[in-house]
């Protein structure tokens, strides 16, 4: 792929939205607060459309499956529980359904015909991922001490967050492959779009022969960076809801990052500007989906999906090609 210049403009773009494209400003999330946040995601991604661009979405799924492990919880006596795995397709299946729903309307009021498809998808994990062996990601909801208990009991792990509470940690290994993104790459080379790779995916790993299901999470953000390459999309657009990565975050002289080469982002990367577990992952899945062969990957705000399409490279978010501006 050629590096992008100030002319480039992105024509298969996956788009990774983050947790506040899918619940209330508060965090709250029921199934109306869902709806309406994935609604509006729904008008900024036709927005997107409507340019002429070809779109894939992948998107969080934390509270949702944090809903469903509650439900597990509270309800043992009543209702086996189910694995991660189930979690991990019934949020596909749902925000899916939901982002269908939003995309056909907000689609219909541009007047854009354009089918919209849902996939059940599976990220291969290595088995051997040091990750297993130090389970660090929180999922789920605080519960006090005693509780935790008969959960740590079942052979779950649990960390004590202190005054908040106890958190279960599953492993978070590192995305290889999803294994459908040629399935998704067929059915966005025939005219549609596609949401897969929810929630990073529902983690399996191949053994004797077979792939069998994990109790783990993948980050959505890296597992966007090894599906982007596999669709052929040119672009990632990370959306969240920061206009763009900061240096020296919430001191005065804080600087957002704009239009960066990869050997100035790892530069930023390793002066540790970006925060672990929320931008950190991102500004490193972007940086790897450029590293992967992508063009370009861009961290922005979600109201601002179409104006990064729009504008020139690095007006708007973040914007990591392989060789930066060029001067
Ligand atoms: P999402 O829910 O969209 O996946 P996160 O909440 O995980 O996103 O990450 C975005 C948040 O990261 C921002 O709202 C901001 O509070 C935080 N953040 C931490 N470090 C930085 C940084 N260096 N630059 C910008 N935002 C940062
Ligand atoms: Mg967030």
């Amino acid at each position: 792929m050629t590096a992008p210049d100030a002319t480039h403009r992105p024509s298969r773009v996956l788009v990774a939205l983050g947790g506040n494209a899918m619940s209330a400003p508060d965090g709250s999330a029921t199934e109306q607060d869902q709806t309406e946040a994935l609604g509006q995601a729904a008008e900024h991604i036709s927005d997107l459309v409507a340019e002429g661009v070809e779109v894939v979405i992948t998107h969080g799924n934390g509270p949702q499956v944090g809903n469903l492990l509650a439900k597990n919880e509270y309800s043992v006596a009543i209702a086996s529980p189910v694995s991660l795995a189930w979690c991990g397709a019934q949020t596909q299946a749902t925000i899916g359904l939901t982002l269908m729903n939003a995309l056909d309307g907000a689609l219909q009021a541009r007047r854009v015909a354009r089918p919209v498809t849902a996939l059940v998808t599976r990220t291969l994990v290595d088995a051997d991922d040091p990750a297993f062996g130090e389970p660090v990601k929180p999922i789920g909801k605080y519960r006090p001490g005693d509780e935790a208990q008969q959960f740590i009991d079942l052979g779950q792990h649990w960390k004590d967050f202190g005054e908040k509470g106890w958190r279960r940690v599953v492993a978070s290994p590192q995305p290889l492959e999803v294994l459908e993104a040629q399935t998704a790459r067929f059915l966005v080379d025939s005219g549609s779009i596609v949401v897969c790779s929810g929630g990073g995916g529902i983690p399996v790993v191949r053994q004797d022969g077979r792939l069998r299901g994990v109790e783990a999470v993948i980050d959505k953000d890296l597992a966007a960076a090894v599906l982007g390459p596999a669709l052929g999309a040119d672009t990632l657009i990370i959306a969240t809801d920061v206009e763009a990565a900061i240096i020296r975050y919430g001191q005065p002289d804080a600087e957002p990052v704009g239009h960066v080469s990869l050997r100035r982002i790892r530069e930023l990367e390793s002066e540790g500007h970006f925060a672990a577990g929320s931008m950190g992952p991102k500004v490193s899945a972007a940086r790897t989906f450029v590293e992967n062969g992508g063009a370009a990957a861009i961290i922005t705000k979600l109201e601002l999906l179409a104006e990064a399409a729009r504008r020139p490279v690095g007006a708007v978010g973040t914007v990591i090609t392989a060789d930066g501006p060029q001067e």
